[in-house]
């Protein structure tokens, strides 16, 4: 049985076209399963009933499962998703006044040790499938409609307006099905979003970042986290394969595609390590050839981490260096922590269970 929900319109054209079906049902397919979250084929009344029952015989739109639900008394939303509890990841809604944003998973742990993340000292586990991932935005939205106060939303109004590839794992190491699922999100048969209101967070992963420019140019937002190539190797050891003038090159062809964007530095804070004066001017150096904003990111401890979270003062005169030069700076803010949410506390189940999982939680993202 083939999961539908793993396919783009595209994909899902030559999968009908391989079975001698109309290409153009892939439009209608998509519709159901995305715009409409309707997953039986019975339901599907304008697919023609033959269709209908031979799709049921050959294929299945099948969501991940939810193990746990979880509400914040400031309204976040988490859930916990996976097939089996030694492999599960997180999915967590932001709702503010003037949008609201689901950040998503990528990976199960990942590979690249970063060293103040515990999903990098957690190690990597799988690569999401396209229906885990599309499948989170499903689950998400589909839950949220039948809250008090969404309930009575029409079907195309979004409650979920802002995507962020910033949950667990490195999105740009699982490019394909990462790629696919963002296409559905993008596809006005699907969630019709915006591109500039996906945004995918890499670490700096250089050759595929001049890959998605091609593939699904969605807002980048890049973990900087070190203004220097000596910094940055030890806490983002990826740098050492493509190091800092790379990464800022690799940002500036990625602006060509889309010249009125700019690109969002994420940068964490962490205590004595680069929150200094100077490191706030050599960050200042480092980017000034490169459209942007920054987005500082206090440090969210975890057990044995080795680092302490910024003093708020050091943050804030880190942020006054940089809005000085004017540049556009916010300090993510923290939601959910009743519920175990926020920056940094996000626990999705892993097989190794003596560490955490570290997941922050973007307040900020692309309108
Ligand atoms: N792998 C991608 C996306 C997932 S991580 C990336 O690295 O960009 C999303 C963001 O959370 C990254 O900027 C990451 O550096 C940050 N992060 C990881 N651990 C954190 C922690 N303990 N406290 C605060 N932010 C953290
Ligand atoms: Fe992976 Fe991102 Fe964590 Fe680095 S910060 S280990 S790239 S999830």
């Amino acid at each position: 049985m083939v999961n539908l929900l793993n396919y783009n319109q595209k994909q899902l054209a030559q999968w009908f076209a391989d079975r001698g079906e109309k290409p153009f049902r892939a439009k209608q397919l998509m519709r159901w399963m995305h715009h409409f979250g309707v997953h039986d084929f019975e339901q599907m009344t304008d697919i023609a009933k033959n269709l209908r029952e031979k799709l049921a015989v050959d294929a299945e739109i099948t969501l991940p499962t939810v193990q746990l639900a979880q509400v914040s008394n400031d309204g976040t939303r988490k859930w916990l998703i996976g097939t089996d509890t030694a492999n599960s990841i997180e999915t967590v809604f932001i709702p503010e006044d003037d949008r609201g944003t689901l950040c998503i998973s990528s990976q199960v742990g990942c590979a690249l040790e970063c060293t103040f993340c515990s999903t990098g000292r957690q190690g990597f586990n799988r690569n999401l499938s396209v229906a885990e991932i599309i499948g989170q935005l499903a689950i998400a939205n589909q839950t949220l409609r039948q809250e008090p106060g969404y309930d009575m939303l029409p079907a195309g109004d979004r409650i979920i307006s802002n995507v962020v590839m910033m949950g667990m794992g490195e999105p740009l190491a699982n490019y394909d099905n990462v790629v696919t699922a963002m296409q559905i999100m993008l596809d006005d048969s699907a969630y019709g979003l915006s591109r500039r209101r996906v945004t995918l967070s890499t670490s700096g992963m250089v050759p595929a970042m001049d890959r998605l420019k091609e593939d699904c140019p969605v807002a980048l937002a890049v973990s900087l986290h070190a203004p220097n190539d000596a910094l940055r190797d030890v806490i983002v050891p990826i740098n050492k394969k493509y190091p800092l003038k790379e990464l800022m090159a690799a940002c500036n062809r990625y602006l060509e595609k889309a010249p009125r964007d700019f690109v969002t530095f994420e940068y964490v804070m962490l205590d004595g390590v680069n929150d200094t004066v100077e490191h706030a001017h050599q960050l200042l150096a480092l980017v000034k050839n490169v459209s942007c904003k920054f987005n500082l990111i206090p440090f969210n401890p975890f057990p044995n981490s080795g680092y302490d979270t910024s003093k708020p003062n050091h943050v804030r005169v880190f942020r006054d260096i940089l809005m000085q030069a004017g540049y556009v700076v916010t300090v993510r803010k923290t939601r959910g922590d009743d519920i175990d949410a926020a920056c940094g506390q996000l626990a999705g189940k892993v097989l190794d269970k003596t560490k955490r999982t570290s997941r922050h939680i973007p307040i900020e993202s692309v309108d």
